[in-house]
């Protein structure tokens, strides 16, 4: 039994052999996946996928989640507290139509690459976030901060956990969800920030990356943390593993890395799959 915390099965490159993606999912014995909305219409998108598509396959339970990713927070700059209440409370009307399915907030969270790559910001809206001829990072910050917090406000009072993306921000994640519950997605984080992060109540989930040469670090700190504190995820369709960097990603590669972590940790990939299901099941209340 392996659970991916973290796919995105909506993505049209999926379109085409979606039947066989899920057969070859089940096969590599994926029982349970989330599947995360990024903005307001794929999370409409991701909770119709389970109660439709993916309910055609008994062996395979999925759920879904509501969110809007930090790159979007730009697109609420003309009147940023109004878009954002009106965007999260559509997002509250996702979660009411299947409170069963619906399990988790996010994905949500800050990322501010765009400082270093202003390219993450699409040229369509740039334009807007342009003050003195020079981009607005300021500005476009606290956009994030604000459509996070908003986001982080319905985990809350839906008591549903998080799902947080975060980019060159770890100082400021901290400040903005760890007084509730949740994991941090596609985990990055170093030595100093794990420790800070075993003293909340989020697990660490861990993607393909961990598979990438440049992240010996990343390995490191799987190797030493306790099976009770991780989750697993693909983050499909994107960061394949190293072994099918190019491809599309599926969900099925959660077996490499679970397969991945128990050769780190010495221990089997039975006890990893366990583990890991279990803390996923405990964290999104899953039944
Ligand atoms: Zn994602």
């Amino acid at each position: 039994m392996l659970t991916d915390t973290h796919a995105h099965l909506f993505w049209e490159s999926f379109e085409k052999d979606f039947d066989e993606m899920i057969q070859r999912t089940i096969e590599a014995g994926v029982t349970t996946i989330i599947n995360v909305g990024t903005d307001l219409d794929s999370s409409r998108q991701a909770l119709l996928q389970v109660q439709n598509e993916l309910a055609n396959f008994p062996k395979l339970t999925t759920y879904s989640s509501i969110g809007i990713h930090p790159h979007d927070a730009i697109k609420f700059i003309d009147e940023p507290e109004k878009q954002i209440t009106d965007a999260v409370n559509k997002l509250e009307n996702i979660y009411h139509l299947d409170p069963k399915k619906v399990v988790a907030v996010g994905e949500c969270g800050l990322d501010f690459i765009f400082v270093s790559n202003p390219d993450f910001i699409p040229a369509s809206i740039k334009a807007k976030a342009i003050k003195n001829s020079k981009l607005d990072i300021e500005k476009i910050k606290d956009l994030q901060k604000m459509l996070l917090k908003a986001q982080v406000d319905l985990a809350k009072k839906l008591n549903l956990p998080l799902l947080i993306h975060t980019r060159e921000a770890w100082d400021e994640i901290f400040d903005l969800v760890t007084d509730h519950y949740g994991l941090f997605h596609c985990y990055s984080g170093d030595v100093a920030t794990t420790q800070k992060v075993l003293r909340t109540n989020f697990l660490i989930s861990f993607a393909a990356t961990i598979s990438y040469p440049k992240n010996e670090s990343l390995r490191q700190i799987a190797k030493n943390l306790p099976l009770d504190r991780f989750v697993l995820e693909t983050d499909c369709p994107f960061l394949p593993p190293q072994s099918k960097r190019g491809t599309r990603n599926e969900p099925n590669t959660v077996l490499e890395i679970g397969g991945l972590i128990a050769e780190l940790k010495g221990t089997s990939l039975k006890e990893v799959a366990c583990a890991t299901s279990h803390n996923a099941k405990k964290l999104f209340k899953l039944t």
